[in-house]
């Protein structure tokens, strides 16, 4: 199985409701976004895919969050902008771009700061 990993970034405001802690107070964090995608086989170009297409497509899903105040957004109505939920609402927004036979994006890491991430993968 090959894996490539590219990194990506974004700053936005979020609130967390019903949380007891530090995050129930409006806030920002600079979240760093990892984004695997792994495939059984090469093409004949020896590629998985193109890094570009990767970096491409995630920057447009992160334009969608850059800047933002996260609550406000149509994702996030119904749930918590959680490192948890981004990661799946990148997760599902990016396979739907980059899915392809054999290529898969497999996992989004959410990193809210140098000491704490969140994951959502392939279930
Ligand atoms: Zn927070």
């Amino acid at each position: 199985m090959y894996e490539l990993k590219i990194t990506s970034q974004f700053s936005a405001a979020h609130q967390l409701r019903e949380f007891q802690g530090g995050c129930e107070k409006l806030h920002g964090h600079n979240w760093k976004i990892e984004v695997y995608v792994t495939s059984e086989n090469l093409g004949n170009d020896g590629l998985v895919t193109d890094f570009r297409l990767i970096k491409e497509a995630t920057k447009g899903v992160l334009e969608g969050l850059d800047h933002r105040f996260l609550n406000e957004l149509e994702p996030f109505e119904n749930q918590n902008p959680s490192s948890e939920n981004i990661a799946r609402h990148i997760f599902e927004s990016l396979s739907q771009k980059l899915n392809r036979t054999g290529v898969r994006v497999s996992k989004i890491t959410a990193w809210e700061s140098d000491s704490a991430c969140a994951s959502y993968m392939e279930p």
